[in-house]
């Protein structure tokens, strides 16, 4: 059996490595000469440059036991404690989230009658159609309007960097949706969940599998470590500069056509996966299937920029905290900054500070077309207004992704399964990756060993290297 894989992003890497080391064998093909997609590290001027995640929370077996076959999760780093803080942008501050239920009685991350609106959410009612919302109802019926605009917005565009309005509830945030369903409230769903936790992990009991911070986290040198890994280990089983153009079927499977190095030429493999952005996956199957097409040409992207922005040793003081997020009721281009140089110490050399400003999103989708210099004078504008910070910086630095983060709008887990109902006509055509079921870079890796799995059995007895 030979799989196709094509695209070589985190996805495509992470799944073609554990096929071959399922003992199957797997091929990705590439478009642009380097994998990664938008998981890549850049070093310049004493600085660690994202171009566009920046962590993974530390929390799922999948990308542990990846890292663990790698032999990188030595070099896995959690955020330092004076990331410890997170703040929201909101009537004119930077106002520090609260940490528990006290805290957030007491403190000004909202109006007191609107604090209030939330303890009022103990009272709150079930969705009344039993169908899927977009996450702006939930919140507005749990949280009241301003707890919604404000901190569930906030929460969702740390992520999504979306518009609650059209954000599918059961998608993005399953979990509030399940708290709903089983126990009404959101509060009582979480205490109760909480609770739970606790008494499942008895005292001095060991828990299985790999060891979980439950942090946000990087490796030393920045995700590209887990890439480069991959890379490496993969060897040539990976063909960059090699754009597929087309599939059709064959008689023991499937032929795929791309080009490389400006040549037209042709993979024969029995399994094909599309581990690539959704409207490429419906390029490439209108010719076969026009209706699992439009499927896929039925999840927009939100258009994001990351800006970094870095400082001299000495010419700004330390930021605080992990960074902040600004909610759209703000009116701002700017989705949030995250205080890189605070939370990961170790991405820039003595005593730089480094911010990531990132910007557009679907609030703002069109400031993500503008020039980067135009990009990075707004960045510090914004800036200006929000922090008071007025020093230039050393370096700067623009990285545009004008197809961003997958929206999993309103009904789109009933467009996957539609999805996959149609893929039964097409026996070993495959399609995965961040635009279906989870858009972080955990979600990637534990649908890359899903799909593993299915394809290749079970995993080999793992190495463990740290
Ligand atoms: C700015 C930004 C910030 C983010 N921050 C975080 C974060 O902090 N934490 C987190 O967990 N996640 C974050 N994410 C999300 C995460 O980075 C992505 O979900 C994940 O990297 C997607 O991986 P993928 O392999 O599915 O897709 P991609 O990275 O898009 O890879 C697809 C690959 O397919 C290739 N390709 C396209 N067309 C073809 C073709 N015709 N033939 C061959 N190859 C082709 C592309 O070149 C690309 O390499 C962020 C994303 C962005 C954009």
């Amino acid at each position: 059996m030979t799989v196709a894989v094509i695209g070589g992003g985190i996805t495509g890497l992470a799944l073609a490595y554990q096929l071959r080391a399922r003992g199957t064998a797997a091929v990705v093909l590439e478009s642009t000469s380097r994998v990664g997609g938008n998981v890549q590290t850049h070093a310049r001027q004493g600085y660690l440059l994202e171009t566009g995640p920046n962590s993974f929370l530390d929390r799922e077996a999948t990308t542990r036991e990846l890292a663990d076959a790698l032999g990188v999760s030595a070099r896995i780093r959690p955020a330092d404690a004076a990331a410890k803080k997170r703040y929201v942008f909101t009537r004119g501050a930077l106002r520090a989230l609260p940490t528990s239920p006290p805290a957030f009685l007491k403190s000004d991350i909202l109006p007191l009658a609107s604090r209030l609106r939330v303890v009022g959410e103990l009272f709150s009612g079930r969705n009344p159609t039993g169908s899927d919302e977009s996450l702006a109802q939930l919140g507005r019926r749990h949280l009241g309007r301003e707890a919604t605009a404000v901190l569930l917005d906030a929460m969702q565009t740390g992520t999504y960097a979306g518009d609650p309005e059209q954000l599918s509830a059961e998608a993005t945030f399953p979990q509030l949706v399940k708290f709903e369903r089983e126990h009404r409230s959101l509060i009582l769903g979480a205490i109760r969940a909480q609770r739970a936790a606790r008494q499942a992990k008895a005292p001095g009991a060991v828990e299985p599998g790999p060891r979980l911070s439950g942090q946000m986290s990087t490796f030393d040198g920045g995700l590209g470590v887990l890439v480069d890994a991959l890379a490496k280990a993969l060897g040539d089983a990976v063909r960059t500069d090699a754009k597929v153009e087309g599939l059709e079927r064959a008689a023991d499977g499937w032929k795929v056509r791309f080009t490389h190095g400006g040549q037209p030429q042709e993979l024969s493999a029995s399994h094909v996966v599309l581990a690539v952005p959704a409207h490429v996956a419906a390029a490439l199957v209108r010719p076969l299937d026009a209706q699992l097409a439009d499927v896929a040409d039925r999840i927009p992207y939100a258009p994001i920029a990351v800006v970094h922005l870095g400082f001299a040793p000495g010419s700004v003081p330390k930021p605080d905290g992990f960074g902040f997020l600004v909610p759209a009721v703000e009116r701002t281009a700017m989705l949030g900054t995250i205080h890189v140089s605070t939370t990961f110490p170790f991405r820039v050399e003595g005593g730089r500070v480094l911010l990531t400003c990132l910007m557009g999103g679907a609030r703002r989708p069109e400031v993500v077309d503008r020039d980067e210099d135009a990009l990075a004078a707004l960045a510090r504008e914004e800036l200006k207004t929000m922090t008071g910070l007025t020093a230039a910086p050393e370096l700067t630095q623009v990285y545009r992704w004008p197809r961003g983060i997958p929206q999993y709008t309103v009904g789109h887990l009933e467009r996957v399964a539609a999805m996959e109902e149609r893929l039964k006509r097409w026996p070993g055509l495959h399609l995965t990756g961040n635009a279906y079921r989870g858009v972080g870079v955990n979600d990637c890796i534990r649908e890359a060993s899903r799909l593993a799995q299915a394809l290749g059995g079970p995993a080999a007895p793992a190495t463990r290297s740290a």
